[in-house]
């Protein structure tokens, strides 16, 4: 059953006071997330306590009928480990043949638990190609829904061994958020090594845990960016990555400790553990992938009056308010547009190639067709292909 998730303007819906109260009991399809630092302990070694602990507790909800995603990490750090590593090595090489070693062994760990408890489990490792090419995009969420359909839980991780920087997500958070938009989830639970977003750095003194967010203001923002964490790739910017992908996408976020006991079971039943992030909005499956999953190929800057259409008019993007063009793209690439301060103000499917739109920039409608010798289309990116502030 999907969550209905909408907001008046106004009046929050009765469901989504009810969610507000973390009343989950609705919710049906789950994402957890668990990181580096909570699956290897100080010496490098796998933490099968804290694998066992989370393979029942994701066992159990299976159990119950809900549909349970698992976001793995530790696939670099249980390699290095097993190859003699004393430290993380720096080239992308040597990550990704430990990847390929610590892979394996991961999948045999959870294998075995899931086996004790019946549950089948497949392997799904994706790059950020999988989810930039539309069409792998679909083929992946087709392969997620029938696994999930014949009763497998999906056990994700980044395919390091390929992923090559261009083609890499980076970190398992987006990664995660991913996945969720891409089979719609309901909750993403992020399992982490802190009990939740805090205003300043629990370790360095008393700071207050911050319960619920509604929206990403400047200030978490700048929260985050003080804080990194050791073994993972994340810390708290990541976690704000994949939460703004999250509350785009209709997709309730809690960020909770992985080491509170049986804390997944007891998040689902709506127990106020870590920070919840609440979805504002849920962009249909196309808009979010524009806006969080193509690749964008380049830069269209517009001006003022372009701004405003787009940002309050509901207007799609014209020619005449395109002042500069960035970057080589081709009709069908995802662009995104910024506005005369600079910033990014959307994102959208273009419908003319960088070179084109520097042909016709500034330019009415009507002399597309003597500038271009064909007209094609009237908007460069059109309203119906754009995502704004994302
Ligand atoms: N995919 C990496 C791994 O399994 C982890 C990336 C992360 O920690 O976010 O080792």
């Amino acid at each position: 059953m999907k969550l209905f998730i909408v907001y008046t303007g106004f009046k929050l819906t009765r469901e989504w006071q009810e969610l507000e109260q973390r009343q989950f009991s609705a919710v049906k399809r789950i994402v957890v997330k668990i990181g580096s630092s909570s699956l290897i302990y100080p010496t490098g070694r796998p933490n099968l306590a804290q694998m066992e602990s989370l393979v029942r507790q994701l066992a159990d909800l299976h159990n119950q009928g809900k549909e349970m995603l698992l976001v793995t990490s530790g696939a670099i750090g249980v390699g290095l480990n097993r190859l003699g590593y004393a430290r993380r090595p720096k080239t992308i090489p040597e990550k990704q043949a430990a990847a390929a070693v610590g892979q394996g062994i991961l999948i045999h760990i959870y294998e075995k638990f899931f086996a004790e408890y019946n549950v089948p489990v497949g392997q799904v490792l994706l790059t950020r190609e999988d989810f930039a090419d539309r069409k792998r995009f679909l083929n992946a969420r087709n392969t997620m829904y029938t696994l999930l359909r014949i009763g497998v839980l999906p056990i994700i991780n980044e395919n390091d061994t390929v992923a090559v920087e261009e083609i890499k997500l980076g970190d398992n958070d987006n990664l995660a958020a991913q996945v969720g938009g891409l089979v719609d989830a309901d909750l993403l639970i992020m399992l982490s090594d802190i009990d939740g977003f805090y205003e300043g750095d629990p370790s360095a003194g008393p700071a207050r845990l911050i319960p619920e967010v509604k929206e990403i203001t400047p200030q978490l923002e700048q929260i985050a960016a003080g804080t990194k964490n050791k073994l993972g790739t994340g810390g708290m910017i990541t976690k704000l990555q994949a939460a703004r992908i999250a509350m785009h996408s209709g997709i309730i976020m809690v960020l909770a400790s992985a080491a509170e006991k049986d804390v997944v079971r007891r998040v689902v039943s709506g127990e106020p553990l870590g920070t919840v992030f609440w979805p504002s909005e849920r962009l249909e499956n196309k808009k979010r992938w524009i806006a969080y999953s193509s690749t964008v190929h380049g830069k269209i800057y517009v001006d003022e009056g372009a701004a405003a259409a787009l940002l309050y008019k509901g207007k799609s993007l014209l020619p005449s308010g395109v002042v500069q063009v960035e970057g080589d793209f081709e009709i069908g690439n995802t662009v995104s547009i910024h506005g005369p301060d600079g910033n990014e103000i959307a994102r959208g499917i273009t419908n003319f190639s960088a070179a084109e739109v520097n042909a016709i920039k500034g330019a009415k409608t009507k002399e597309i067709e003597r500038l271009l010798g064909h007209k094609g289309y009237e908007e460069v990116v059109h309203r119906n292909n754009m995502v704004l502030n994302i």
